[in-house]
């Protein structure tokens, strides 16, 4: 009887397995076609100081829209577009368009807002990332030091020899960098004290434990403390909820992003945004002139 249970489970993974091969398959050919028929689009995440609320920077993110498919998430196709080699290219795009994008916001004077762009960990192994973001920014004319750069802490730990050197000359343009989903990878502190950086950005399933798991309230503290004692600056990614706010914020945590104070938002949006914040009372601070 059991016996025939496992089969059954078998067949229902091979099942599966051929499945996830042909989505991945199909998902490969709409990628290579995605790229020169603009199906790529932009939404950009407001970051706040936390302390303010005051909004001091955006993450572009990379959306995708395919007409048989609906909305495709990054999560599912920036590993395939790793895997067959479109990262790159993809990646450029992104960089390039949302350096073109802020400074539209702008006009003729300088964003004040810093523009976080992600990149894979996968273009250091083979690319020459600081060739790559030099150019955008000689490009673009974007301010090389507006922008950072968010590499995940899987980067950190990795063994690619150039990384030390890619991030150091990357640094030396002005530009930032930014180690995304910290806390879930283990790199070591040595490792951290090693690299040229300037920010942790906790990662999300720490924070939304705050409040429910005294665990993921401990690590929360400690990466803060940790981060400030190494002269870093941390940004809590994911917040949804007033007391988690209320929790980094105790904390000292310098930025906050997520849900709760806006999601990732267009172009348009967040030139809306921008403009609420130029009419609130406060310290001063340049229009936006905002060409929709
Ligand atoms: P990430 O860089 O860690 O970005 C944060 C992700 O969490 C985004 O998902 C964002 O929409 C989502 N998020 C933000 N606030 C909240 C919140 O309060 N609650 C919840 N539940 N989620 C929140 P998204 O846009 O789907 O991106 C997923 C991942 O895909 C990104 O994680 C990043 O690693 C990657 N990615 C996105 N755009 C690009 C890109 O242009 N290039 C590369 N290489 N990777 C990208
Ligand atoms: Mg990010
Ligand atoms: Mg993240
Ligand atoms: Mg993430």
């Amino acid at each position: 009887h059991s016996k025939e249970l496992g089969g059954n489970q078998f067949n229902f993974y091979v099942t599966e397995m051929n499945q996830r091969t042909e989505r991945r398959m199909l998902l490969e050919s709409k990628l290579r076609c995605a790229l020169t028929q603009h199906a790529f689009t932009l939404h950009y995440q407001p970051k706040w100081d936390s302390q303010s609320l005051r909004m001091t920077g955006v993450e572009a993110l990379i959306r995708w829209f395919d007409d048989e498919e609906g909305f495709i998430s990054p999560a599912e196709f920036i590993p395939l577009a790793e895997d067959c080699g479109l990262i790159s290219e993809i990646d450029d795009w992104v960089t390039h368009r949302a350096c073109q994008d802020l400074l539209s916001l702008y006009g003729e004077s300088e964003p004040q807002l810093s523009l976080a762009v992600n990149l894979s960990p996968a273009l250091f192994i083979k690319e020459d990332v600081y060739r790559r973001i030099a150019r955008t920014l000689e490009e673009t004319g974007f301010p090389a030091h507006k922008l950072e750069l968010e590499v995940t802490e899987t980067l950190v730990v990795s063994e690619v020899g150039s990384v030390y050197e890619q991030l150091s000359k990357i640094r030396n343009l002005g530009v930032e960098i930014a180690i995304d989903d910290f806390g879930v990878a283990y790199s070591s502190l040595s490792r951290l004290k090693q690299l040229p950086l300037n920010t942790l950005k906790i990662d999300r399933s720490f924070i939304q434990d705050i409040g429910t798991d005294p665990n993921d309230e401990v690590i929360v503290r400690t990466i803060i403390d940790m981060a400030h004692n190494l002269n870093l600056k941390v940004v809590a990614e994911g917040v949804e909820t007033e007391q988690q706010y209320q929790f980094v914020k105790n904390h000292l945590c310098n930025q906050v992003q997520g849900y709760l104070f806006s999601k990732p938002v267009p172009l348009c949006e967040l030139a809306v945004l921008l403009r609420q914040q130029d009419q609130a009372p406060g310290p001063s601070s340049p229009s936006v002139q905002a060409k929709l």
